[in-house]
């Protein structure tokens, strides 16, 4: 997915939302946009929103893409409920050096994602992109489409780099992910008997 700015606008418009029925003007219909001032607050980031949206995924594995500061960012604040699966609680990173910033990280990516999958089997794979990965052009698009190839799982790219804004539109960049890459891509292989 393409983040655009018509993009962000759209996911931003927010008629639904009971606190936007008391404002006027130009703010009326518009999604909260602020943002964690630095140092005030733990994580607050649109890459922090989108997984906080994700990790609830309990049986996926999620993984970061950059610098490992991303990873830990409010790390104890993206929890979930599980019966069953617990390979949420595990934290994946490709822990970006500096090196890698000067030479791309695309192929680490790749390996994290063969490692992961040969090691842990999830049912599928999230990578995410981070602010430096984003602004040194990592096509992680690319690389999850070539990994999910050869794999035959689910490697689903979540485009949501922690400077297009809030953690309001992380959550939402989240919800598209789901709806371009998951929602309708299978049928579950029984229905609950009272379905039947
Ligand atoms: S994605 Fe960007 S804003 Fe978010 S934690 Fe990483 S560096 Fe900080």
């Amino acid at each position: 997915m393409k983040i655009t700015q018509s993009k962000i606008n759209e996911l931003l418009t927010e008629p639904g939302c009971e606190h936007n029925h008391q404002k006027d003007g130009e703010k009326k219909n518009k999604a909260c946009k602020q943002q964690a001032q630095p140092g005030a607050a733990q994580g607050g980031c649109s890459f922090d929103g989108a997984m906080i949206a994700l990790v609830p995924i309990t049986d996926a594995a999620h993984l970061v893409h950059g610098p490992i500061a991303c990873s830990g960012n409010s790390w104890g604040s993206r929890g979930s409920l599980s019966s069953g699966p617990m390979l949420y609680k595990k934290g994946f990173t490709t822990d970006l050096s500096e090196n890698d910033v000067i030479f791309g990280g695309e192929k680490k990516l790749y390996k994290a994602i063969q490692h992961v999958h040969k090691n842990y089997n999830p049912a599928a794979i999230f990578v995410y992109s981070t602010c430096v990965t984003a602004l040194i052009g990592e096509d992680i698009d690319a690389v999850c489409k070539a990994a999910e190839k050869k794999l035959g799982v689910p490697i689903i790219p979540v485009n949501a780099p922690g400077f297009v804004g809030s953690k309001n539109l992380g959550n939402r960049l989240a919800g598209e992910t789901l709806l371009e890459h998951v929602v309708g891509t299978a049928e579950p292989k029984r229905l609950q008997q009272h379905l039947l």
